[in-house]
């Protein structure tokens, strides 16, 4: 693929790596291209970083056609840059654009592309512990007419916002909710899709959960509100009488990369490891009888948040007395050492600069 490259001439300083945050600060380029129907991909570029200019007709302002992904660039110690699973990003982009109507990315290119941004950013990629390059692909529908229908033109930017440590103040589990009014999906939808709407519709629930002083809130199923399907914006795990249980997925269900690389881990380790419903009912069983031992939530961002206590129809529960538990410390441990090249990457997950 041919990328163009103009380098900016203004420089941003770096930041103060204490005080990051997450997505307030961003590099000094991104990566576009833009797409039509009679020409496929064309004009790979990256530009300085700047506001995008779009017509007030286009597409994803009025219907939403918008998809992304999130994935970080880690520093290791050695000074060296690495991707995790970048492929995986690529091809779940893939798959939402495929449900939104969106065009299909050449896979060989947009990895090429995320690798050439990567490397004009690299010296963004922060030192510090715990931070990391967040990088944002992002597509959307640009068509200028306000005609209903599958688009005609889009545009694929990567941005880059280095972020800090998701445990500045150390890894303390979060309190959640669990959700009986709104839903976030339903099978059939765009719940396995990396969609902005998905955001959009979930946003009142998690406002709702956060005046009541719980961090994110845990979804039910949008049929029967009675299994389970994740937690804000992470997927969902339980240890339940020394079983691993995650929902199955059933189409309404983000397929987490963080998700399957937790199973992965697990799997290998020699646990017991089910994919299957899992019924609020059977979980406020074992949250009653105390077989419940774990609880995590799992995602790019946090990588691995344990989950201190559940809160179901005003009725609270404290999970392993609120503490960070053995499995869910582990895979932390395992997850976030490959990640940032602590530990050997036996599973040929990450990707070199
Ligand atoms: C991105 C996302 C996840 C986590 O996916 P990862 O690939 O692990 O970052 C889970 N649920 C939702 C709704 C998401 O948008």
């Amino acid at each position: 693929m041919n990328i163009t490259i103009t380098k900016t001439t203004a420089k941003k300083a770096k930041p103060d790596e204490s005080a990051l945050g997450f997505g307030k600060i961003f590099t000094d380029h991104m990566f576009m291209m833009d797409y039509s129907r009679e020409k496929g991909w064309y004009d790979a570029r990256i530009v300085p970083f700047e506001n995008l200019s779009i017509h007030p007709a286009s597409t994803v302002l009025h219907y939403g056609s918008e998809i992304f992904e999130g994935l970080k660039a880690y520093r290791k110690a050695d000074g060296s840059v690495q991707l995790f699973r970048p492929i995986e990003n690529i091809r779940r982009m893939n798959r939402s654009a495929e449900r939104l109507c969106l065009p299909q990315l050449d896979e060989n290119d947009a990895l090429e592309a995320l690798l050439k941004f990567v490397e004009v950013e690299q010296d963004w990629t922060p030192h510090s512990e715990g931070t990391s390059l967040y990088l944002r692909p992002f597509m959307f529908g640009n068509d200028e007419s306000l005609g209903v229908h599958a688009v005609h033109n889009a545009t694929y930017v990567i941005i880059a916002s280095p972020v800090g440590s998701y445990y500045a103040e150390g890894i303390n589990p979060v309190k959640i909710m669990i959700e009986d009014e709104d839903v976030r999906a339903v099978r059939g939808g765009t719940g396995y899709a990396k969609c902005g709407g998905n955001y959009a519709a979930s946003n009142r629930a998690g406002e709702r959960a956060e005046k009541k002083g719980y961090s994110q809130v845990l979804w039910l199923d949008g049929v029967e509100r009675k299994y389970i399907e994740e937690v804000g914006a992470m997927n969902v795990m339980f240890k339940i009488n020394g079983e691993i249980v995650t929902p199955m997925l059933s189409g309404s269900i983000l397929p987490g990369i963080t998700r399957m690389s937790c199973l992965e881990v697990l799997r290998k380790e020699g646990y017991k490891v089910s994919e299957r419903l899992l019924s609020i009912d059977e979980l406020e069983e074992a949250m009653e009888n105390g077989t419940l031992e774990e609880a995590w939530g799992c995602g790019t961002a946090a990588v691995i948040s344990p989950i201190g206590e559940l809160c179901y129809k005003g009725k609270k529960y404290a999970v392993n007395n609120g503490e960070i538990g053995e499995t869910t410390q582990y895979l932390y441990d395992t997850l976030t050492g490959i990640q940032w090249g602590k530990i050997e990457d036996t599973f040929g997950w990450t990707v070199q600069l």
